[in-house]
């Protein structure tokens, strides 16, 4: 038996990632955190999957689909969120927060995650290390889109007098708090939040989809792979890191080389700073990182290949960057479904969570 309900650890995490003097942003987003993750525990804590790994790291040699050939320079990497069993079945996991609708199994979230290769580059990286899956989920959170708000004069009355506030109990500082105030607690909008996300709503908040790949599809994605790693090489080869201006103002925001591209800014400037390992989501990799592939860094070339130079060549790194919400969003919702499965985690399977054991590794590189 676990001590801790999977519930628990994933309210401790989200608290341990967001201290009580964090700023009001900060702690907003751990209030929202909390509010999901009740919702999400109410819809999936029964669910009929079992997990055997958590966050696992997995490097492998990179091959030519066509011919065998072993890439001399480049490996590939990546960090699974999580690997379970289902009726037997072993299933690969993949979690996902989003501001779009998910509710629309023909919305273009759904399309545009289709031909996402993560999915494949996980599938891969597995088949490689000799697991094979039956099917990869994507277990997707929909990021609230209400925020605290001013009460009512019932809900104050009903806060104030009973103690409960939609449909549950308040604690006591609540109650005090409503008799000279008219706007939520983070607490109080917290309640509101987890009862729109496990009574009102929880298809808007929640959804999982199977994915199924054939082993063309894997290959397929093994060929572009190849094809990624020869251009990356031929890229570095003859210095053409050339810009992708369409991408400066990608996700609603600047780019945060825009700076240096622009010419207001140099990489030697006392702005930055270089990554020891380019990156920083497998901590356990050997080495600065730089010949080995992971979706992200792919999707980073894909996108702009100056971006791709400064990020991952020169590992470059703002010196008091702050970290963007959506950023702070990901990483606080990510500890906390960690926590929710690894209290969910058989003791007969804590073998298989290797999130703080040394990078694995096949082949003779
Ligand atoms: S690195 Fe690319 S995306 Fe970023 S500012 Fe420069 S050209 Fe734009």
């Amino acid at each position: 038996m676990n001590e801790i309900s999977p519930l628990e650890a994933a309210l401790t995490a989200i608290d341990e990632s967001c201290p009580d003097y964090a700023d009001e942003r900060a702690r907003l987003v751990a209030t929202k955190c909390r509010g999901l993750m009740k919702g999400y525990n109410a819809r999936w804590l029964s669910a009929d999957y079992v997990p055997l790994s958590i966050e696992d790291t997995l490097v492998s040699p990179l091959f030519n689909p066509a011919t065998q050939r072993q890439s001399r320079r480049f490996k590939m990497a990546g960090k699974r969120d999580l690997t379970a069993t289902e009726s037997g079945r072993r299933v690969l996991f993949d979690h996902k927060t989003t501001s779009d609708s998910i509710e629309d199994p023909d919305g273009t979230f759904w399309r545009q995650l289709a031909i996402e290769g993560q999915v494949d580059h996980y599938l891969l990286l597995s088949l490689l290390h000799g697991q094979k899956f039956a099917f990869a989920v994507w277990d997707v959170i929909k990021k609230p889109t209400i925020s605290p708000k001013k009460l009512t004069k019932k809900d104050r009355a009903a806060i104030a007098s009973l103690g409960e506030y939609c449909g549950s109990q308040v604690s006591e500082a609540a109650k005090k708090w409503v008799i000279n105030n008219d706007r939520e607690t983070h607490g109080l909008y917290e309640v509101r939040l987890a009862n729109d996300c496990i009574n009102e709503r929880p298809n808007f908040y929640f959804q999982r989809r199977t994915v199924s790949r054939m082993d063309y599809e894997v290959l397929e994605y093994a060929e572009e792979l190849w094809m990624h790693q020869q251009n990356i090489g031929e890229t570095r080869k003859n210095e053409r890191w050339v810009r992708n201006p369409g991408a400066c103002m990608m996700y609603g925001s600047p780019c945060r080389y825009l700076g240096i591209c622009s010419n207001a800014d140099t990489p030697d400037s006392d702005h930055w700073t270089r990554r020891e390992n380019s990156h920083e989501e497998l901590p356990s990799l050997d080495g600065d990182g730089k010949d080995v592939l992971t979706n992200s860094c792919i999707r980073c070339f894909q996108t702009c290949r100056r971006k791709f130079y400064y990020r991952y060549e020169l590992g470059l790194k703002k010196v008091d960057e702050e970290e963007r919400e959506p950023l702070f969003f990901g990483h606080v919702i990510h500890a906390a479904l960690e926590a929710w499965w690894k209290a969910k985690l058989p003791l007969e399977n804590r073998h298989g969570d290797n999130s703080e054991s040394p990078v694995n590794a096949v082949g003779n590189y």
